[in-house]
């Protein structure tokens, strides 16, 4: 039993408490849904625990692989056991096919094949809408070495590598995904979440969305795509008795 201190900090899909071991944090995951810089909002039953599920099956996959990352163990439905890591503020987006800001940018249709896989670098800040920043800026505002760059970005393709294979295998593709990495005791772990609110899955038949776009996008369903992506990774078939909308 780990006893809760304060709340680190809240974000849109999760919460993280500090616990009496310094190297250590509890993050306990949410059903709240925010999009569009918190112009939409809302829930998506049962996310919490199915995030909870997804997080800990992929960070365990990535240990096995030999990826350093923060994952320690899954606690109870909703919240897992991780280092205490400082977060690096640069975002980390892996990208294989066309999508979301990169469309947008580019004008390159939705759906694109990339020919090489595409890494991106974003300064962390919610308020700036996290902007994209090159290698140059991370040095040069002292977000993170030369050195920690390498680490992170061999880490984002061993991670992707990894990913596509698996998800594969379950007929789901993997389009991109966004990363974020801690510092620990000198150590780069990949930490945040992996789930359908941080990454981009595809049915690999129908094409249709498995993650956080049905939000954003009012396709449907939303929490039917999230139990599906945890069902085909794990066989672990979520259940609730509340009603959706
Ligand atoms: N992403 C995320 N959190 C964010 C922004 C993006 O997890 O605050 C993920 C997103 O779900 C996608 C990938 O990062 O899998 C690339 O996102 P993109 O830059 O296309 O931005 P978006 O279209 O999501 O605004």
């Amino acid at each position: 039993m780990k006893i809760i201190t304060d709340i680190i900090t809240e974000g849109k899909g999760k919460r993280v408490y500090a616990t009496e071991n310094p190297d250590e944090a509890i993050v306990y995951y949410k059903d709240e849904a925010i999009a569009f810089h918190g112009l939409k909002r809302g829930r998506i039953i049962g996310k919490g625990e199915i995030n909870n599920r997804i997080c800990e099956y992929m960070f365990t996959l990535l240990s096995q692989q030999g990826v350093p990352n923060h994952f320690i163990g899954r606690v109870d439905e909703r919240s897992s056991l991780v280092r205490r890591v400082t977060i690096i503020p640069v975002v980390v987006k892996v990208r294989n096919i066309v999508a979301g800001s990169l469309a947008r940018r580019t004008g390159y249709p939705e759906g694109t094949r990339l020919n090489n896989t595409v890494i991106e670098y974003c300064l962390k800040d919610t308020e700036l809408d996290d902007p994209l920043v090159n290698l140059t800026h991370i040095t040069a505002m002292g977000l993170a070495t030369a050195e920690e760059i390498r680490a992170m970005e061999s880490m984002a393709v061993r991670v992707n590598d990894i990913l596509t294979e698996v998800l594969r295998e379950i007929s789901i593709e993997l389009i991109d995904f966004k990363l974020e990495f801690g510092r620990f005791h000198g150590e780069i772990l990949v930490s945040d979440e992996i789930s359908p609110d941080t990454c981009r899955f595809w049915d690999a038949s129908t094409h249709e969305p498995l993650d956080i776009d049905r939000f954003r996008r009012d396709l449907g369903d939303v929490a039917g795509a999230y139990r599906e992506v945890l069902h085909r990774l794990t066989g672990y078939a979520y259940q609730t008795n509340e009603e959706e909308p």
